[in-house]
């Protein structure tokens, strides 16, 4: 760790730069300020407590079919069952069962006192008239337990069904409204600024003059932190100048986390690193070995260094600015760090494996992340087939808008064959 942006003689690797910051991302991690909320309003956010059964789940021995609820060695020897009452979901448990006897149940059901097993529908004939009897048509059998869940089999009540750090989807508010939990604790979402650098940007509602181009970054970065669970704070764009530079970091580091745009790069007009360190920044690396984003830059400011920065440091991470740089570089190191900042359970990036429709290139001193679109739905069982979409660069946004992964070539890899099985990641 260097105190003042040298350019590293040798740069990490992308698995080095990754570790770095996993370690790093657990030092400035904490345990943010809790609060309430609504259930329907708790996707995307991180529980904060635990959320706890209510109660057995289920609650009572549920049927998983319309039928008839029995004990299975009487039902199995084919012989008729008298049907000794009805039972369908919402009604209080009934029974117990007369012995040689059937109940008939409907899905969802209380499975009567006594029946081990439910027949399905479909495998039984009625006999008689109403209430009539029933058979397990041969060669059906019943075991003990099938078509139904005894009480409890899910969860006793008081178990622990959600821990804490989880970042909360549809599955868990599922459980946690049958658990009666209207409202639940989560963490407050960490607050990341996002500074925008360039003299060649106007806001995206402003009509560029010659040479300038519309700020994309902002709100790109401000929909990926959003979907990583933090709070979205953008502010002005800062021009390629040291005192808006200072200015704008100064503000800056009052959020838990800084991602700062362009200007890492070696040009006359990079000068963000000299502001950082102006700014008594620590810098974990100055550049990685990968394409697009071999600029970025990763560090933190210590609150001893600066008296507005956060007690653990707030960390920063300076994009390089090409927009295709910039989203791998945040979905590849800034999740890392801002699941830690959220108290989430750490994850890392989502990788998956994928089958490559088409031959791509490697390079021997970098991990290429090239923007691909990859075929969930390829048929035959195979795996999802990705190929790379056509491309001008790391400043093509047409291009980018028509991927849905970024295809991982290993540093060192010649070329990754046709029909490969390759690892991608879901943007
Ligand atoms: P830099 O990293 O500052 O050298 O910028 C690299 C490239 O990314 C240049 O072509 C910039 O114009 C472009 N760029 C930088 N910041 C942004 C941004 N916020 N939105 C769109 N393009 C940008
Ligand atoms: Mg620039």
């Amino acid at each position: 760790m260097s105190a003042a942006p040298v350019r590293s003689a040798s740069l990490p690797s992308y698995d080095e730069a990754s570790s770095i910051v996993a370690e790093r991302a657990v030092e400035v991690g904490r345990r943010p300020a809790a609060e309430r909320v609504d259930l329907g309003e708790a996707v995307g956010r991180v529980l904060a407590e635990p959320v706890r059964a209510d109660r057995d789940q289920p609650p009572f021995p549920r049927s998983t079919r319309d039928g008839f609820a029995c004990r299975a060695a009487e039902a199995s020897q084919h012989k008729s069952l008298i049907v000794a009452g009805s039972i369908h979901a919402g009604q209080p448990p009934a029974g117990p069962l007369p012995e040689k006897a059937a109940w008939e149940i409907m899905t969802g059901a209380p499975v009567p006192a006594g029946a081990d097993a439910v027949a399905m529908l479909e495998h039984v004939e009625r006999a008689g008239k109403v209430p009539g009897k029933i058979r397990l048509l041969p060669p059906h059998v019943l075991e003990p337990g099938e078509n139904l869940v005894p009480q409890g089999a899910e969860a006793r009540a008081g178990d622990e069904v959600l821990p804490t750090g989880i970042r909360i989807g549809a599955q868990h508010i599922a459980l946690a409204a049958a658990c009666g939990c209207a409202v639940v604790r989560v963490f407050q979402r960490p607050r990341v600024a996002i500074l925008t650098t360039g003299d060649e940007l106007v806001p995206v509602g402003a009509e560029p003059g010659p040479g300038q181009i519309r700020n994309s970054n902002g709100g790109m970065l401000a929909a990926l932190v959003a979907q990583a669970g933090g709070q979205p704070w953008i502010l002005p764009t800062a021009a390629d100048t040291d005192r808006d530079l200072d200015e704008a970091l100064g503000q800056a580091v009052a959020a838990d986390m800084l991602l700062i745009t362009g200007g890492v790069s070696a040009g006359k007009f990079d000068l963000v690193e000299p502001a950082l360190a102006r700014m008594g920044a620590r810098f974990h690396f100055t550049g990685v070995r990968i394409q697009p984003g071999k600029p970025l830059v990763f560090g933190h400011f210590a609150e001893s260094k600066h008296p507005g920065a956060q007690k653990r440091g707030t960390p920063f991470l300076g994009l390089p600015g090409n927009p295709i740089s910039s989203a791998a570089t945040f979905l590849l190191f800034g999740t890392q760090v801002l699941a830690s900042l959220a108290g989430s359970r750490p994850s890392g990036p989502p990788f998956v494996l994928a089958r490559l429709a088409k031959e791509v290139k490697g390079k021997p001193n970098l991990t290429r992340f090239v923007p691909s679109y990859c075929k969930f739905n390829p048929g035959g069982g195979d795996l999802p087939e990705v190929r790379t979409v056509p491309s001008q660069g790391s400043g093509d946004l047409v291009s980018f808008a028509r991927s849905n992964c970024f295809l991982v070539v290993p540093e060192g890899t010649d070329r990754l064959k046709a029909g490969a099985t390759v690892r991608i990641l879901l943007v």
